[in-house]
Order: structure tokens, then sequence, then C-alpha cells
């Protein structure tokens, strides 16, 4: 069925990214809580009608690793994009209490299925694997969102600046295939989905913007620069060898989701029980005490 804003209850706001706000919302004939993306785009109704068409896609893309999609419409200039709510937020705000083997594994394993259903199913191509678009709930689920499915969209937001956190793949900093979405393989993602690794195992960004002094020399040691690895102080060499299959800057060389899944490291995640619930908690837990850190050091103290 189709979502309209009449149905929606508006509720806080959830978080802010680079092309608009998320807002947390009730659909009220279903009591279902929703995320509800809004994403100001300064196009005539055909293009805006065309994204709609495109986006409906996403209601074939139902699997435990993807977050759902329920629908989307616009009003004047904005898209307004229904998705499942995940109550725990993006994984890049859950890395300040660590992340042992075993959840490392968990969340490779469960990023890779949705990949490669993303490919095999629906021949997509995510296109923008980072911890930021992987969503988790409290129930320790760990789910995808955010992978270019509307051509027309990925157009119309204008990708000004690359930012200071690149995972793109050196074959994309170099520009061989950048020119062209079309042409941007799936190995791309493969090298992106081993940088969002390194940062999740070391808590931190991999080539942080204090070591290089601007975005070209940051972008120029993923080029030109070794791969980063897991600290083995923390990772067993099982854990860093996969991490080294997709870092790997000869695209060609990558790993494949099907070799990805059949390596020891995720093959040990299968035989294996592990609490997400706990480490969800704990990691919201730390995420809680840092957030209130940060607003004691900034509200001065009354007199
Ligand atoms: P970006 O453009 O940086 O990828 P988004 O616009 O996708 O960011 O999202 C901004 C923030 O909103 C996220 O960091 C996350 O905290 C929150 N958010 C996005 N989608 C959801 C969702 N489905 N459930 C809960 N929170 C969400």
């Amino acid at each position: 069925f189709d979502i309209n804003m009449e149905q929606l209850q508006l509720n806080e706001e959830l978080g802010k990214g680079n092309y608009g706000t998320v807002k947390k919302v009730l659909h009220k004939p279903t009591n279902v809580a929703m995320a509800m993306k809004e994403i100001r785009l300064e196009l005539d109704d055909a293009k805006l009608n065309a994204i709609i068409m495109e986006l409906d896609i996403l209601h074939r893309a139902v699997a435990p690793e993807i977050v759902e999609f329920y629908g989307a419409f616009f009003i004047e200039s904005c898209v307004y994009y229904c998705m499942e709510y995940m109550d725990a937020g993006s994984l890049d705000k859950l890395l300040a209490a660590g992340v042992p083997e075993d959840v490392l594994a968990r969340i490779a394993g469960c990023m890779v299925r949705g990949l490669k259903f993303l490919k095999d199913e629906l021949q997509i191509i995510h296109r923008d694997v980072k911890p930021t678009n992987v969503l988790v709930n409290k129930k320790g689920e760990i789910k995808l969102c955010d992978f270019g499915v509307s051509g027309q969209l990925e157009k119309s937001l204008a990708k000004t600046n690359i930012g200071c956190q690149s995972y793109m793949a050196p074959e994309r900093i170099k520009g061989e295939s950048q020119n062209n979405l079309g042409t941007y393989t799936i190995s791309s993602d493969v090298w992106s989905l081993g940088l969002s690794m390194i940062e999740i195992g070391l808590g931190k960004y991999p080539y942080p913007p204090e070591t290089y002094s601007n975005v070209f020399a940051q972008l120029t040691a993923i080029v030109h620069g070794d791969p980063p690895s897991l600290p083995e102080d923390n990772y067993s060499p099982e854990a860093r060898d996969w991490v080294a299959q997709c870092l790997v800057k000869a695209p060609d060389g990558r790993a494949t989701y099907q070799q990805l899944l059949d390596h020891p490291f995720l093959q040990q995640d299968k035989k294996r029980k592990v609490d997400m619930v706990s480490w969800v908690e704990r990691a919201l837990e730390v995420r809680a005490e840092q957030l209130a850190e940060a607003l004691q050091a900034q509200t001065p103290r009354s007199v």
C-alpha cells in the first residue's frame, strides 16, 4: 500500500545526514514506528515522480540484513523515504566500547550476506558501504541502508565534496570508473567493506585527518600507501586475513562475496553463539556516557 504524510505522526529527529534529516515517525494506520528521511531536491515533478518509481524496487529488497523499505512520496521539492526504525542507530556511533572478534565476525557476516543479496537478487551495487550506513537495533540485528537504487536520485544528490572520510576504492579515487556510475564494479564495494571492518576494529577511521594535512594527502595515502590492517593484539590471523582479502589494491585481486563467506573467519562465526544483544546494550551505555560528558563540558556551571 502507499504511504502518505497524512498517515504519519512526526516525532523526534534521529539524525542529520549529508542530504537531509531523519525523523522518527509513527504510521498511524498500522501503529508501526518508522524512520523517515527527508531529502530536498530542486527538481520538477516529473523527475521527482521518476525517483519515486525507481525507489519502488526497494519493496523487493526484503532480507534479514537489509533495512526494510516501507514507501516513498514527495511533497513540493522534498522526497520522503520511510524505512524500518532501527533503535540503536548507526554502527559508527557504537564503536567506542570496542568490538570483540566474535562481534566483528557477526557484523562482517551480516554485511556480506546483505551485499550479496542485493547483487544476486536485485543486481544492485551498494556504492556507499561505510559504518554510518549500517544500522543496528536492540535485538542485535545489523542491517544495511542507503544503497544506490535510483539513478535519478544519485544524479541529483550532487556529490560536491567527498568529505573527510573516504571509503572509496583506490581505482575509484584514481578516476578509472568515477565518471560513470555504470562502471562501478562490485569489487569497489568489497574495498569499502574492508575499510569499514578496519574502522569497526580500530574504533576510528584508519586515515585520520590528524595524520593527513588535507584530503589530497589522505587520498594519496589510500591510492599509493599500503592498505591498513586490523591490529594484531586484538584480532586473530583469520580475522586479519579476511580483511586483507578485501583491501587488495588491485580490484581483480579482491575476494568475492562467496569467498568471503567461505573463509574460516565467517565459517567460525556460523558455528558460534554471539551475544549481540548485550554488546549493543553496552555500546549504547558507553555512547550515552560520552554524550553526557560532552554536554557537561559544554554547559557553563550556574552560580
Ligand atoms: P548519511 O547521509 O550520513 O548517510 P542519513 O541521512 O542516512 O546519514 O542518516 C542520518 C542519521 O540518522 C544516521 O546517522 C542515523 O543515526 C539516523 N538514522 C538514519 N536512518 C535511520 C533508521 N532507519 N533508524 C534509526 N536511525 C536512523
